[in-house]
């Protein structure tokens, strides 16, 4: 569209829909009008791709965190600039949008990594589909109250959703034992960037099915008539906030089984209907399992087949060769497993499917070590692993790990069934569009095309030694540092001064991630400076985002912690000249997009072995950040692409971790260490006030209590950790520091979702 035909269009649509112009229209009505101007724009060329293929991918993901649209879709089809100066000549900043929910229809990183992951798929041409949940609520809005998290409900279409279409007949009809829902498919465009190729991002919403009660209306039965109501559509209410372990409730399985099956039965009519034999189904259709969350599609689609016809044996092996599963685990206890009694009284024919598979793989493996049900418990990885051809990790040491330890038995037999693919994320959201003023220096030093080539990037390496490359890298930070110090002072009233060191931690509070350490570090700093310990301590903000898992006790208990520790030391005038302290409110997508640019220091500091990937540190990565982190995850292959030393590496080692554990004594090491005692001792000698809840004890007694003391090694790894802490608080503002800042973008090559695709499509989906 040229600006007169986009401009009329905007213009027709507010007077259509909202009798409005683009003068007196609401911020949300030009938005409506806006995005829907783009929908049209792209009709064509999303008609054409939904046929184009012979062979299309489905993403099965209980999650897809978007976050906003609007910017990202504009910038893909190569018109943000022009709307947005198309725009301002009438007189409106298209820049208000912000103020529009985004979409967080995920919990944290495996939810990103799928909306990641289509975009690159579009990005790169490969028939990529998303098929996921509707939630009408999504992740919970973060506020706090005198430092506490409050959760509160995410009304994420509050301002319309102009970037869906509803298939009303496309719905389809999931059964359970006790009653049966419409899953009604709402269609999203995933634009490729340079708008070639359109993908189809489809959410099932759950209604009553069937039309309106008349009979029970008559009668007066308006309670009944609710209650159906509300019953089916509470089954993609919500979204469930916990991001690890999954509680074996009855909704969460309807939920897995509801999205599953809608999207399975989805698949096969659109086979049918092109007239081809169930039997080549895979000729057609790839799969994969983001996580164990939709495998109840593989008995699904064994169901479905048999009912056309083909038998038990010959309708498993279509599976297999259809599935393929990403785990995003190491720790065996948190796989996920059902009730089989409850998945035999929800889903009888599902449970006689899992039974059969059962069966034939005590027959295949009669010594019992290989089982898919074992004491009336399904575990759904297995059922993935069994039933399906490939089995990914999500970075080398992961699924290192997972092939000697998690799914060692497995592996034995299986060899060919696992590889790695390292998680990758998009560099148009992520560099490109959250990072304009540092896109627009590595175009002038390497020219245009990176955004969709990124190993590009590796022709910057050179200027690592230019110093007034490396300065304009600098004064690129400080804009950025300028810029979010600006909008936080805004949102969370709290003062950073961009002079100072940023050092982010932004991520879910979990134990394992160890925000805990992160906050004994900065008490750490401020006992130091107020002694006169730290006279050559660089000042330093301590930027924390990060949701709790409303039922997570102790991290709830962190998050009180890091605002108490906020508290104290923004408003002592001895320290907060050198030190800050802020935890941001709701952390999401759209504050990452400010954060991760502003960003001096990427904390990655999990125990070593316990997170998967990490995608957070490669958004820091990319915007030409230093990793503060152990040898976990992707974090070792941030630093085999940019070179260790640019990096600032502690701790125990996963084979490390393995030998401490044998005989691990936290108090020895509280008691021996007065300055990490006393600063372990604040979370209950008086120090801070969590308002009798009790909430220090408990993160206190985590420390210390019962068999899984200190579970992730907060005590053992403090000193290590202050000790690299301190040296970059050193090295920072130095030539070599500022070069490292510029090898980071430099070597972020490898962590574009494109690769990850692309490796996806060659070592599993064979297209
Ligand atoms: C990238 C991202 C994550 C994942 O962060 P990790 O550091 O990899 O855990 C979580 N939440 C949001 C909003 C993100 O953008």
């Amino acid at each position: 569209m040229n600006k007169e035909e986009w401009m009329n269009t905007v213009e027709t649509l507010l007077k259509a829909n909202d009798g409005a112009s683009l003068e007196t229209a609401t911020v949300p009505e030009v938005y409506r009008a806006v995005s829907r101007a783009a929908m049209a724009d792209i009709y064509d060329t999303w008609e054409s791709c939904k046929k184009s293929s012979k062979k299309r991918v489905g993403y099965l993901s209980a999650e897809f965190l978007v976050g906003r649209a609007v910017f990202s879709n504009l910038y893909n089809l190569g018109i943000l600039g022009e709307v947005r100066d198309w725009m301002k000549e009438r007189g409106f900043d298209i820049s208000s949008f912000e103020e529009i929910e985004d979409a967080a229809l995920g919990n944290g990183g495996l939810g990103r990594l799928a909306a990641c992951y289509l975009e690159s798929g579009a990005t790169v041409s490969i028939p990529l589909d998303g098929y996921g949940i509707r939630y009408r609520y999504g992740l919970f809005r973060q506020e706090f109250e005198n430092g506490f998290q409050r959760e509160a409900a995410d009304d994420w279409q509050r301002c319309g959703d102009p970037w869906s279409y509803r298939r009303e007949d496309e719905s389809v009809l999931v059964e359970f034992s006790d009653f049966a829902v419409r899953a009604v498919p709402y269609d999203m465009p995933v634009i490729g960037y340079g708008g070639k190729t359109i993908n189809t991002l489809r959410l099932w919403q759950s209604e009553q099915p069937g039309s309106f009660d008349f009979a029970a209306f008559d009668s007066m039965q308006i309670d009944k008539i609710a209650k159906d109501n509300v019953r089916c559509e509470s089954i993609s209410y919500a979204l469930y906030p916990n991001d690890s372990t999954e509680k074996g409730r009855i909704l969460r399985l309807r939920q897995e089984y509801f999205f599953a099956s809608a999207s399975v039965q989805d698949l096969i009519r659109k086979h049918k209907q092109k007239g081809l034999p169930i039997e080549k189904i895979n000729e057609h259709i790839s799969l994969q399992l983001n996580d164990t969350h939709p495998v109840f599609a593989i008995p699904e689609f064994i169901r479905l087949v048999m009912k056309e016809g083909l038998k038990f044996e010959k309708a498993f092996l279509l599976a297999r060769s259809v599935f393929n599963f990403t785990n995003h685990t190491i720790l065996g206890e948190a796989l996920e497993r059902l009730d089989m009694k409850r998945v035999r009284k929800l889903l009888p024919e599902i449970a006689r499917i899992l039974t059969k598979m059962q069966a034939r793989i005590e027959k295949e493996f009669p010594s019992g070590k290989l089982f898919l049900i074992k004491d009336e418990t399904v575990h759904m990885a297995n059922v993935a692993i069994y039933a399906g051809n490939k089995v990914n990790g999500v970075a080398a040491l992961h699924t290192e790990i997972l092939k000697e330890s998690t799914f060692r038995d497995w592996y034995e037999v299986y060899p060919e069934k696992f590889l790695n693919v390292t998680n990758g994320v998009t560099p148009r959201r992520w560099l490109a569009l959250c990072n304009p003023e540092l896109s627009a220096l590595i175009t002038e030093k390497i020219g245009d095309g990176w955004q969709a080539d990124l190993e590009r990037l590796k022709e910057l390496e050179k200027y690592a030694d230019d110093p007034e490359v490396r300065h304009a890298f600098a004064e690129i930070k400080y804009l950025k540092k300028q810029q979010l110090s600006e909008y936080v002072l805004k949102r969370e009233g709290v003062e950073l001064p961009p002079e100072f060191i940023f050092d982010v931690q932004a991520k879910r509070l979990h134990e394992y991630k160890r925000q805990l350490m992160n906050a004994f570090s900065i008490l750490y700093y401020y006992f130091r400076i107020k002694e006169g310990k730290e006279p050559n301590f660089k000042p330093t903000a301590f930027i924390f985002g990060a949701k709790a898992a409303p039922a997570y006790w102790n991290a709830k208990g962190v998050i009180k912690f890091i605002n108490a520790i906020a508290d104290k030391v923004n408003n002592d005038p001895e320290v907060n000249d050198k030190l800050r302290v802020v935890f941001v409110t709701d952390y999401n997508v759209s504050y990452a997009e400010k954060i991760m640019p502003a960003a001096d220091i990427s904390e990655q500091i999990s125990m070593a072995g316990m997170e998967a990937s990490g995608t957070g540190n490669m958004k820091f990565m990319l915007n030409g950040t230093v990793t503060l982190g152990t040898m976990d995850g992707a974090n070792v292959e941030i630093c085999e692409e940019a070179g260790r030393e640019n990096e600032y590496i502690f701790g125990a080692t996963v084979e490390e971790v393995k030998e401490i554990k044998k005989n691990y004594n936290p108090r020895e090491i509280y008691n021996s260490d007065p300055e990490l005692k006393r600063i372990v001792d604040t979370l209950d000698d008086g120090t801070f006030d969590d308002q009798g809840s009790g909430m220090f004890r408990s993160v206190k007694e985590s420390l210390f209590g019962g068999w899984s003391a200190d579970h992730y090694l907060v005590l053992k790894d403090f000193r290590d950790y202050v000790r690299v802490k301190s040296e970059l608080n050193r090295d920072y503002g130095s030539e070599e520091f500022f070069a490292k800042c510029v090898r980071n973008t430099a070597n972020g090559g490898k962590f574009s979702s494109d690769r990850s695709i692309l490796d996806y499509a060659k070592n599993v989906w064979n297209l």
